[in-house]
């Protein structure tokens, strides 16, 4: 997979590129990231990107040009084209799901924007997706672009040491991940349950499968709508979710 981030701070992607798994699947060669400063597309004389809006009111704009000369220039003759990814708080909030969709591609192109936004023609007729790392706002589409990012590569083939790692993280099973313990079996007079310890790998399966179905019950129930049950799972879960109830009142 090739992904090229647009940024006027490409030295920002330096740690988070070159470190870690990030970092091992550029050097093992399963992904290939460049973080590119699209000033350089720009054709006045001072290297001018942005400009105030029309209409007035305060902040600036970023202007179209040099981003769509940004983007063109990274385009090939790609069969499939990439996906043009304009990083803004008004955009589809990213989720697991569009993580794996994208994992999917071949090419991805990220826009990070700064100051008030972008100039709307951005938006309607240049990018193919635009996200949101959720509701709030941050100074630039950096460190938006770097979550979608890690998120996206972590999926790859290759890239985390044991595939069924991302298998079973939580939102990939449409549910929330178990709780882990490590050694010490015991901590401070704190137990790891005794179903960990037995070797008893069906127990534990079955062990797991329950936390995880309790815990989404718990923090998430919204989850809970979409996941795949069985109806013995879902009648489980409605006897939990009325003992939970009897114990509040
Ligand atoms: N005036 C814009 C608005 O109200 O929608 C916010 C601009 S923000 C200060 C500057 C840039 O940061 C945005 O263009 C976007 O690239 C990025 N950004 C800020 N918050 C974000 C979020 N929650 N998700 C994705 N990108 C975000």
């Amino acid at each position: 997979m090739k992904i090229d981030v647009l940024t006027l701070f490409p030295d920002m992607f330096a740690g988070v590129f070159g470190s870690s798994i990030l970092g091992k699947a550029a050097d093992k060669g399963i992904v290939e990231l460049n973080a590119i400063n699209f000033r350089t597309y720009s054709t006045s004389k001072h290297g001018t990107v942005d400009d105030t809006p029309y209409g007035g009111g305060g902040g600036m704009v970023l202007k179209p040009d040099p981003i769509f000369a940004a983007v063109e220039d990274r385009v090939s003759d790609e069969a499939v084209k990439p996906r043009i990814i304009l990083m803004c708080p008004q955009g589809e909030t990213f989720t697991q799901k569009k993580a794996e969709e994208l994992s999917q591609e071949q090419h991805l192109i990220f826009i990070c924007g700064h100051y008030e936004g972008y100039d709307e023609r951005i938006r309607e007729h240049l990018v193919t997706d635009e996200l949101s790392i959720g509701d709030y706002v941050l100074t630039g589409g950096e460190i938006p672009a770097m979550t979608v990012v890690d998120s996206v590569v972590r999926l790859l083939p290759g890239v985390l040491g044991n595939e069924n790692s991302a298998v079973t993280d939580s939102f990939s099973t449409g549910l929330l991940e178990y709780p882990h313990y490590t050694r010490p079996a015991e901590f401070r007079g704190m137990k790891v349950p005794d179903v960990l310890l037995s070797g008893h790998h069906a127990n534990v399966e079955k062990w797991r499968r329950e936390q995880s179905l309790l815990r989404t019950l718990q923090r998430r129930p919204d989850l809970l709508e979409q996941a795949e049950l069985t109806e013995t799972e879902r009648r489980w879960l409605a006897l939990q979710n009325k003992r939970s109830e009897t114990e509040q009142s």
